[in-house]
């Protein structure tokens, strides 16, 4: 979906979408999109330099990373940018980068706004580096793969075992 700048009024435009789920391509090693994703946002400008403030909604199913249990999170994220025409490479290339560095700037073709890639680019954003069901999740037990969060497996006792059984040693030692 896209917004033709020439369409534009002068006035902002308020802009809502819901897509349905499988329309926005987003691909992940460890998460899809569960729900339709909700793209809501005021569109303002001058000439082709663009203002769009809104927010983007939706649901992502994911794999853990530590214990690998499927689970659901809800995504809603705001975003605040400017989309400028893609600049003419020149000589003055490192003067307009200096000139944007500051800002969160994103650049367009100066002739239509991918309102699709926008939402995509908003939900990359969003997501962790890694998903995590909870955030205390113990994970898995690197040696018998048992679930941690279910309880402690039997390697872990024998280790704590072997640690008390060094404090004893320790004690009998002190106590001499
Ligand atoms: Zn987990
Ligand atoms: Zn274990």
């Amino acid at each position: 979906m896209f917004i033709e700048i020439e369409d534009l009024k002068p006035e902002p435009l308020h802009f809502h979408h819901i897509y349905p789920i499988g329309e926005i391509k987003f691909s992940h090693e460890d998460a899809a999109l569960s729900a339709p994703v909700a793209i809501d946002f005021v569109l303002s400008h001058k000439d082709r330099n663009l203002h769009v403030d809104g927010t983007v909604e939706t649901a992502l199913h994911c794999k853990c990373s530590r214990c690998t249990k499927d689970f659901s999170r809800l995504i809603k994220t705001g975003f605040d940018l400017s989309y400028l025409p893609q600049p003419k490479w020149s000589s003055g290339d490192a003067e307009i980068e200096l000139k944007y560095e500051d800002m969160e700037v994103a650049f367009y073709d100066g002739v239509a706004l991918d309102i699709d890639l926008m939402a995509l680019e908003q939900i990359e954003l969003s997501i962790p580096m890694k998903f995590v069901c909870r955030e205390d999740c113990k994970g898995l037990c690197y040696k018998c793969g048992a679930d941690l969060n279910d309880g402690a497996c039997l390697c872990k006792n024998e280790e704590t075992d072997s640690r008390l059984s060094v404090l004893l040693e320790f004690k009998k030692k002190i106590d001499k």
